[in-house]
């Protein structure tokens, strides 16, 4: 048995067809599940019996459990428990352009990075497409509103689950499903170079983000387990292929840890290395966690660094805070709720 929430349309159509059945029929069960949000196949009165029993044969309504909800002015975190009871978290946030959701899309990660809280959990599993979507579909639900933007920047790293993510990605965008713009949806990597090659090849449109926190190979190293099998030349270069093929504009994160990466002379090297690239930086205030020994830099270090960049031309932006006082902000999700 599996989800109906993990199946794209094309999938559903494929399976109506192999069953002899009408192709027509996957959109009209996306119109039932997405637009009137049934919760079970019996609800549905406008395809024949025999079409019903079949699909209840094959597909179930899951569901995720939302466990915690802890709100802040204009963000609510929640934890959800899984069928497997594994939990995960998802934030959301109100902006003045809408509404977005920060989704998880694994229990725990396996990249390592020394200033991640998300990643003090080694990955359980990857999440399923349903457990994606549901994030979303349960959220939506709560707030009883629509949700604008999503960005895949939660517990997980999203290329490590490339393929269920590709998945979710395409049910998200969907006119029948989820109908989220695919300007709207941002998916943020550690910088897996194949999969980004591959990215630009199956999906043009997503805004793509690269956790870069490292003007050179010595630095990222030392923060960064993954520049260890891509290195940054192999990263920018992914970068530049992408831009190529996609024609669209890349954000590059940089986290601000305090005598780490922040110094003047890291500002130049980074506008050396990204001179020329359709680009901008997100420069993130890091959020410090009680588990691990790094600090933010000085507001007046971040400002100066920022002013380096643009003098070199560089577009630079300040990632607003949103939710650090429920632990909801960038790199303090986890997968289990042990502290408060
Ligand atoms: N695994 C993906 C997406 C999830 S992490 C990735 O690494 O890109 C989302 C972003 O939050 C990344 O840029 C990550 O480096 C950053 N981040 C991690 N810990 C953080 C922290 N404590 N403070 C601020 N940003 C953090
Ligand atoms: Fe994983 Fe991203 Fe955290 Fe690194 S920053 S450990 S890739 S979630």
């Amino acid at each position: 048995m599996k989800s109906i929430y993990g199946i794209t349309r094309k999938k559903l159509e494929d399976y109506f067809i192999n069953n002899g059945d009408k192709k027509f029929r996957a959109t009209q069960i996306f119109e039932w599940i997405y637009r009137k949000n049934i919760n079970s196949f019996d609800e549905i009165t406008n395809i024949n019996k025999k079409s019903i029993t079949k699909i209840k044969e094959n597909f179930y309504f899951n569901k995720i459990k939302i466990v915690k909800k802890q709100e802040d002015e204009l963000v609510k975190k929640y934890l959800f428990e899984l069928e497997d009871k594994n939990k995960i978290e998802s934030v959301v946030m109100y902006h003045d352009y809408g509404i977005s959701i920060c989704i998880s899309s694994q229990i725990g990660c396996n990249m390592g990075c020394a200033f991640c809280e998300s990643g003090r959990l080694k990955k359980v599993r990857n999440l399923s497409v349903n457990e994606m979507i549901l994030q979303v579909l349960e959220v939506q639900k709560d707030i009883k509103e629509r949700i604008s933007h999503i960005v895949i920047m939660g517990i997980g790293e999203p290329f490590d689950n490339y393929d269920n993510v590709i998945d979710f990605i395409n049910i998200a965008n969907d006119a029948y499903a989820l109908a989220i713009g695919i300007r709207h949806i941002t998916v943020s990597t550690s910088g897996i170079v194949p999969k980004i090659k591959q990215f630009a090849d199956e999906l043009s449109g997503v805004n793509l983000a690269i956790s870069l926190h490292a003007p050179n190979d010595e630095i990222r190293n030392k923060i960064m387990k993954v520049n260890k099998a891509y290195n940054i030349e192999s990263l920018i270069n992914a970068v530049k292929e992408y831009i190529n093929k996609t024609n669209r504009r890349v954000t590059f994160e940089y986290i601000m840890l305090k005598d780490v990466n922040d110094s003047d002379n890291c500002a130049k090297e980074l506008a050396k290395l990204l001179k020329g690239i359709n680009c901008y930086v997100n420069v993130i205030p890091y959020n410090e966690t009680n588990n691990i020994g790094f600090k933010r830099s000085d507001f007046s270090q971040i400002i100066k660094f920022c002013g380096i960049l643009k003098e070199n031309n560089i577009n630079v932006t300040i990632r607003k805070e949103f939710g650090s006082k429920v632990s909801a902000a960038c790199g303090q999700l986890r997968s289990e709720s042990k502290e408060e």
